[in-house]
Order: structure tokens, then C-alpha cells, then sequence
């Protein structure tokens, strides 16, 4: 039992080009497995909720080497928690959500990692920017000086076909190339945060630099 975990890293580590950086989605998940990941050699853990975070972050506090992305909706009111706590923002989902962020970190002296998350298809149940409502606040995103926007994340709407899921990582990946051409000075657009357990090949096939994967590693989430 114990191996199940390493083996599973090795078996999707096969699969990756080296460049890519897997994250390791432990939301519900214990620290003991989170220590197995580690001793197999995860140094990226993902979380979505602050509070369950917290309390892993202190639990794991003696391994020095660990960087925490956040990956679920973030509240505004806990904003100042999650810039304290995670050194990476996947989630950053609306202007108003990075002007905040900005705010604080600034206030703070941080200058933590972003993603913008983006909706290439509409979908009601997710956060995020549409196309064009992004393309309409980058100005305004270049002026948060304080975040090192990096690039973009993307979750796949439920029951697309291998094809469609292919498709919208490709358009993902262009949207950012689109963004780059733009030539923004603070702006950078070269980290691409998509795939997950059930799509994640398809992703690097399209280019994802950081996949996100819980279960696979971890098993089936209980709860
Ligand atoms: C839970 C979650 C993942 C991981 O999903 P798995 O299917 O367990 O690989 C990735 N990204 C986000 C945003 C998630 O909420």
C-alpha cells in the first residue's frame, strides 16, 4: 500500500516532458499521503480551500522545500490568508479579485505568483473570465505590479469528447500566445495551468506547463 502512491507519480512523471511541473492536488487528503507524494519527490502541492490548507501547511512545516498553489475559488475576504500562505494563485478569476490581491500584497510586501483563470466555453458553474472580458482588462491587469501574473488556467466543463477537450487546451494555449504578442511589460504569459486527472495528456499535448492531479495520485476523494 505504502508504494502505491510513488508508483503512481513515477507512472504519470513517465508520461511528462521534464519541463512540465506536476502538481499535486491534495485537497482531502491526508498528510500522511501528502508525505508519501513527497518522499517520491512532489515538491508542488495544490489546495483548494484556505482553512483545510492552514492547517496542512503547519502540519508539513518540516519540509522546508514545499511550494503551495492555490487552486478553488478564493473569497475576497480571505485573500490576505491566502497571500500569506501560498506562494502560487491559480485561481485569480475576476479584476476585481486581482486589484484586491494586488492591494494586499503590496501592502504586505509580496509578490506572489498568478494565473488568470479563463473560460474558453461558457460555463455557469465556474468563476473565471470569458474570452473578451479578459482581452478588455489586461491594461488594467499590467498596472498590478505587485502580482507576477504568469499565465493562464483553465478547468474543462464536464462532458466534453476527447477531441473537444484537445480543442479547448489549444485555444487556451493560443489566448496566451495572443497575449504575449501584445507585448505587455509586466504582464508575462508563459505558464499554462491545465489538465487534471481525467484530461491531463491532452493538455501537455497542448502544451500545459503545470498539470494539477489529485486523484490519480491520491485515490478516489472520499467525501
Ligand atoms: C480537484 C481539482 C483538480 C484535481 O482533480 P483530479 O480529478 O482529482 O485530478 C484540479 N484542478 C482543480 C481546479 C480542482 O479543483
Amino acid at each position: 500500500m505504502t508504494d502505491l502512491i510513488a508508483e503512481r507519480i513515477a507512472n504519470i512523471r513517465q508520461q511528462l516532458p521534464t519541463q512540465v511541473r506536476l502538481i499535486a492536488i491534495s485537497k482531502q487528503v491526508s498528510v500522511e499521503a501528502m508525505r508519501e507524494a513527497y518522499a517520491a519527490g512532489v515538491r508542488d502541492f495544490g489546495e483548494s480551500r484556505i482553512q483545510e490548507a492552514e492547517g496542512k501547511i503547519a502540519q508539513l512545516r518540516d519540509l522546508p522545500d514545499l511550494t503551495w498553489h492555490l487552486i478553488g475559488h478564493l473569497q475576497s475576504n480571505k485573500a490576505k490568508k491566502a497571500l500569506e500562505k501560498f506562494q502560487w494563485i491559480h485561481s485569480c478569476d475576476s479584476l476585481e479579485l486581482a486589484l484586491r490581491l494586488n492591494r494586499i500584497a503590496t501592502e504586505l510586501s509580496l509578490s506572489p505568483k498568478v494565473c488568470l483563470q479563463v473560460k474558453i466555453l461558457p460555463d455557469p458553474s465556474k468563476y473565471g473570465w470569458s474570452v473578451p472580458q479578459l482581452l478588455g482588462d489586461l491594461a488594467e491587469l499590467e498596472q498590478c505590479q505587485a502580482l507576477q501574473i504568469r499565465g493562464l488556467m483553465t478547468i474543462l466543463p464536464l462532458g466534453l469528447s476527447p477531441e473537444e477537450s484537445f480543442e479547448v487546451f489549444e485555444r487556451t494555449r493560443e489566448l496566451a500566445d495572443k497575449i504575449r504578442q501584445q507585448n505587455w511589460s509586466h504582464l508575462q504569459m508563459q505558464e499554462l495551468s491545465m489538465g487534471m486527472s481525467s484530461d491531463y495528456p491532452l493538455a501537455v499535448q497542448a502544451g500545459a506547463t503545470m498539470i494539477r492531479v489529485g486523484r490519480t495520485i491520491f485515490g478516489e476523494r472520499t467525501a
